[in-house]
């Protein structure tokens, strides 16, 4: 087999946003960067496309909603071909699981929270007359109006593209291996790492330029696979997330609808000649291993059932990803590192980046931390740290307590 020898400063596992994201910073910091991919279809590539602080995240974690809203404006400022603010129709009835005014309340706090921010415009109320005009194809007298809200949003797939070009122009090598690797380990310390190249089946040695390799894992549900190469149990949940594509578009916005099933938030993207509807969110054990079940796709049909009354042929065709969450199941959409000195490897880290609005800013907190400087905020949650989970129910009520104040308070005075 023929033999290839790196250098670099710093080898990142995995191109999905978080991997991609990480060498985006590492190469504009000076880093010589190598990172591996398997090509596999990662969760990145099944993303809804939302790029947004998110109202429905107003109970979970406040703080990070106000906090993501900046993110969110760096990213659009660095991309703004591809980032852009989308309307979203949100028709609301008297079979929908929440009352209009307490949807009103919470989308007039998100405004209030993130529109300093995000220029965007500000939100509308539209009449049942107004909405079937508009929107011809939602069922006949079923909505008695709807709320007209702005999102940021993306093609996630365009964005990886463009993120892969930009490392690539900037020095990085993005290098295409196969699964299995050596990691050759001294001490505490990973001195080198061996990997098959998959097009070329070159046997690649690299190893650190003129300091030990700093090595982050950025595999997304393959994290664990990933860690276990290096002798590491990493230990989390994975929830599988589907999105039905169908062809042709019934409608001339995107749609946000409520699950008849169980009230969750479907959205309805058009994307192209396609409508995309979903994410579902199934617990799906540790290993993203098989495709969605036909129980899922039920659910997706229902839910465009109940806009338009009427039952979808066919599907063309369904797209999986994987949401990471720490054990417990507490998903923050915080960006988590792990940094394995805790399992014995002082250079190597996991990196989840949370939200896709995130994984930039939090890739440059992660190098922060990988170089010892803790200047700047720190919103990212220590994966190793248990009391994470304690920390969590605490913002939880906090925040709720928060936005439920100011939706009563919506609801009393009539204004936000
Ligand atoms: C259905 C769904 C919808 C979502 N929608 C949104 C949304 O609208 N907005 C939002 O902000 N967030 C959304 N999220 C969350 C967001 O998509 C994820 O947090 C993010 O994409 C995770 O990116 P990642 O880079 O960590 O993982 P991935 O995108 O999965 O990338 C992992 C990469 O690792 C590579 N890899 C795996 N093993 C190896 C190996 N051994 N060697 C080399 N490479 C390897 C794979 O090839 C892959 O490229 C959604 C999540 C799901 C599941």
């Amino acid at each position: 087999m023929s033999e290839e020898v790196l250098s670099a400063d710093i080898v990142v596992i995995g191109a999905g946003i978080a991997g991609l994201s990480v060498a985006y910073h590492a190469v504009r910091r000076g880093y010589s960067v190598v990172v591996l991919d398997r090509g596999l279809s990662g969760t990145t590539q099944s993303a809804t496309g939302l790029i947004a602080p998110r109202s429905d995240y107003l109970l979970e974690d406040l703080p990070l909603v106000a906090e993501s809203a900046s993110a969110c404006l760096l990213l659009q400022k660095l991309f703004p071909d591809l980032i852009r603010m989308t309307p979203f129709v949100i028709p609301i009835g008297p079979n929908m699981p929440y009352p209009r005014r307490v949807i009103e309340g919470l989308i007039a706090y998100y405004e209030m929270l993130t529109s300093r921010m995000l220029a965007r415009p500000p939100y509308q109320f539209i009449s049942g007359t107004h909405l079937s005009d508009l929107e011809p194809a939602l069922r006949p007298g079923y909505f008695t109006g709807a709320f007209v809200v702005h999102e940021l949003a993306v093609d996630a797939a365009m964005l990886l593209g463009v993120l892969r070009r930009n490392i690539s122009g900037a020095g990085a090598a993005i290098v295409p291996v196969g699964p299995v690797f050596e990691a050759h380990v001294g001490g505490r310390t990973v001195q080198a790492l061996h990997v098959t190249g998959s097009r070329t089946g070159t046997m690649i040695k690299i190893r650190g330029r003129s300091r030990p390799l700093s090595i982050v894992n950025a595999t997304g549900p393959w994290l664990a696979e990933t860690a276990r190469q290096f002798g590491i149990d990493l230990d989390i949940r994975l929830y599988r997330g589907t999105q039905m594509l169908v062809p042709g578009v019934p409608f001339r916005n995107n749609i946000i609808s409520f699950s008849p099933d169980d009230g969750k938030y479907v959205i309805h993207l058009r994307h192209g000649q396609t409508l995309q509807v979903g994410p579902t969110n199934i617990a799906a054990g540790s290993h993203p291993i098989g495709g969605y079940d036909r129980r899922e796709i039920e659910y997706l049909r229902n839910a465009l059932r109940e806009l338009t009354g009427k039952t979808i042929p066919g599907y063309e065709h369904a797209k999986v990803g994987w949401r990471v969450k720490l054990p417990g199941g507490i998903d923050r959409n915080r960006p988590v590192f792990w940094h394995h000195a805790k399992d014995g490897i002082t250079n190597l880290h996991s990196f989840h980046p949370g939200k896709l609005s995130l994984a930039l800013a939090g890739a440059s907190e992660l190098l922060n931390l990988m170089s010892n400087k803790h200047a700047g905020r720190i919103f990212s949650i220590d994966g190793h740290d248990p009391g994470n989970r304690q920390t969590y129910y605490g913002v939880r009520l906090a925040s709720g307590i928060r936005t439920g104040a100011h939706v009563l308070k919506f609801l009393i005075s009539g204004k936000a």
